[in-house]
C-alpha cells in the first residue's frame, strides 16, 4: 500500500521550509507583487545559501513537492526566484546523456546563484509543442540557432546570469515533424542569444518571464541533448518529441505542488477568519444539514486533498521509475483547477476584505491561475488525461 504520511526527515523538510516562508517569503511577497520586475537580489542570495546547505534542495520527488508546497504558501511569485537547475534541468535529466548531466549541471550548486530555464513556447507555438519554428542548424561543429521564445520563466535571470543556461527546442528538420524536435543547451552570455523583453503579468509578478531571442547564436556541437541523429521515424516514433514530453511528466507535478500551496494559503485564511467569528464547520453532518458555507469550505477542502493526493503519486511513481503520464495530466489538471476554485472561494466567502489589496486573499487568486495555464494548460492536461484513459492516440483524439 502506498502511505502518503509524512517520514520524519520529510517533516522536517516541511518545518524547514514553513520557517523560511513566513519569515522570508511572506512578508515581502506584496512589496515584489507591487514592484515588478525589481530584483529581491538579497532574498535570492539567502535562498542559493539555503539551497547549498540543502534544506531548501527542489528535486522532482515527493519531498521537494511538500517542501514547494510550503514555500508557495509563503509566495509563489518569490518561490519562482530560487535559483537552481529548474525546468532547464529537468529536460537535461528527461534527455541528456550521462556526460551531459556531468558536463551541465555536476558544478550547479557550486559558487554565484544560477538558473536553468526552458523555452519551448513560441508566438505560434503552445499547447501544441510539436509546432516549434526555432530551427537548429549543423554548420561544422556548431549549431547555430534562430528562433522567438516567449514566455520563458527564469529567461532573464538564465540568459544573463554567469554559469546558467537555457534548454531551447527547436527543429532540425522540420520535414521529419516531431522526430525533428531537438533541445539545445545555451550556455549564459552565449552571443546571439539576448533578452528582448520581460512581461507584465497578472500574477506571480515577482517570477521573471521574458522573450528571448536567438539571432544566429552559435552553440557546440555537443550541446544538443540526447541523439542528435533524425531518424526517418513513422509517426509512432518521436523521439525528440518524446524528450519534451518526458520533461512535463516530470516538471507537471511540481506545478501541481506550487498550486497546492497557493490554494492552501487561501483555504487556511478562510478557516482562520471563520474561527475568529465563532464559525465552526460541522464535519460529520448530513448535507441536507450543512450551511452554504459550510458546504464550500468542505469543498474547498476536498479540492486541495485530492489534487495533493494526486501530486504526492505521480511524484511517488516517478521515483520509482514507472510511467507516470496519466498520473502527472491528471495531478496538473486537478491542482490547477483546485487552486483557481478555491481562491476564488476565499475572495467570494471574505467579501470585500477578500477583494482588498489589505490582505493576500486578492494576491493569491491572481497567482494561483498561473498553475492552471502553464507547464500544459488545464484543458491539454484533460486531453491528455482523456486519451491515456480512453487509449486513444494523439491523432484520433485532438
Ligand atoms: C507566466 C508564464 C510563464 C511561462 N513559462 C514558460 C516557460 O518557462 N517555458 C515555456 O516554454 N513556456 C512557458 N509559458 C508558456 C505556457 O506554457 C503556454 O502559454 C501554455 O502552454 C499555453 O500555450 P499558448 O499560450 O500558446 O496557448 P494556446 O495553446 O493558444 O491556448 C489558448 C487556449 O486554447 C486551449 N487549447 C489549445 N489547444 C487545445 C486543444 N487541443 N483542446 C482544448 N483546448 C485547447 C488552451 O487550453 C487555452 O485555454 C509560460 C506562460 C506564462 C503565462
Amino acid at each position: 500500500m502506498i502511505d502518503f504520511e509524512p517520514t520524519p526527515e520529510q517533516k522536517k523538510a516541511i518545518k524547514v521550509a514553513r520557517e523560511f516562508a513566513e519569515e522570508q517569503l511572506r512578508p515581502v511577497g506584496r512589496y515584489y507583487d507591487e514592484q515588478e520586475h525589481e530584483n529581491p537580489q538579497e532574498l535570492i542570495e539567502k535562498m542559493w545559501e539555503k539551497r547549498q546547505e540543502d534544506t531548501l534542495a527542489l528535486g522532482l520527488d515527493v519531498t521537494a513537492a511538500l517542501r514547494i508546497e510550503e514555500l508557495c504558501w509563503g509566495d509563489a511569485g518569490l518561490f519562482l526566484c530560487i535559483p537552481g537547475p529548474g525546468l532547464g534541468g529537468a529536460a537535461i535529466f528527461a534527455s541528456g546523456t550521462k556526460e551531459q548531466l556531468t558536463r551541465f549541471l555536476g558544478h550547479f550548486n557550486e559558487g554565484g546563484p544560477k538558473w536553468g530555464a526552458m523555452a519551448m513556447t513560441e508566438p505560434a507555438c503552445g499547447s501544441d509543442t510539436s509546432a516549434i519554428a526555432t530551427t537548429a542548424v549543423r554548420d561544422g561543429d556548431e549549431w547555430v540557432l534562430n528562433g522567438e521564445k516567449i514566455f520563458v520563466t527564469w529567461g532573464k535571470r538564465a540568459a544573463e546570469n554567469d554559469e546558467s543556461l537555457v534548454v531551447v527546442w527547436a527543429t532540425v528538420d522540420k520535414s521529419a515533424g516531431r522526430a525533428g524536435m531537438k533541445s539545445f543547451v545555451v550556455p549564459a552570455g552565449t552571443p546571439g542569444m539576448r533578452v528582448e523583453k520581460l512581461e507584465k503579468k497578472l500574477g506571480i509578478r515577482a517570477s521573471d518571464t521574458a522573450t528571448v531571442i536567438f539571432d544566429n547564436c552559435r552553440i557546440p556541437f555537443d550541446n544538443i541533448l540526447g541523439n542528435p541523429e533524425v531518424k526517418k521515424l513513422d509517426k509512432s516514433q518521436t523521439k525528440g518529441f518524446k524528450g519534451a514530453m518526458a520533461t512535463f511528466d516530470a516538471t507537471r507535478p511540481i506545478v501541481a505542488a506550487m498550486a497546492i500551496g497557493v490554494g492552501r494559503a487561501a483555504l487556511d485564511f478562510v478557516e482562520e477568519a471563520l474561527k475568529n467569528e465563532g464559525i465552526k464547520i460541522r464535519y460529520g453532518t448530513p448535507r441536507q444539514k450543512l450551511t452554504a458555507l459550510e458546504r464550500d469550505v468542505m469543498e474547498m477542502e476536498a479540492h486541495y486533498k485530492a489534487a495533493k493526493l494526486l501530486t504526492l503519486r505521480a511524484l511517488w511513481m516517478m521515483s520509482q521509475f514507472q510511467p507516470n503520464n496519466l498520473e502527472s495530466s491528471m495531478a496538473k489538471a486537478k491542482a490547477g483547477l483546485a487552486v483557481t476554485k478555491i481562491t476564488q472561494k476565499a475572495v467570494e466567502i471574505m467579501g470585500p476584505l477578500g477583494y482588498s489589496r489589505k490582505h493576500l486573499l486578492e494576491k493569491w487568486m491572481r497567482d494561483g491561475k498561473i498553475n492552471d495555464i502553464f507547464e500544459g494548460t488545464g484543458q491539454i492536461n484533460m486531453l491528455v488525461t482523456a486519451r491515456r484513459v480512453l487509449n486513444y492516440s494523439r491523432d484520433q483524439l485532438k
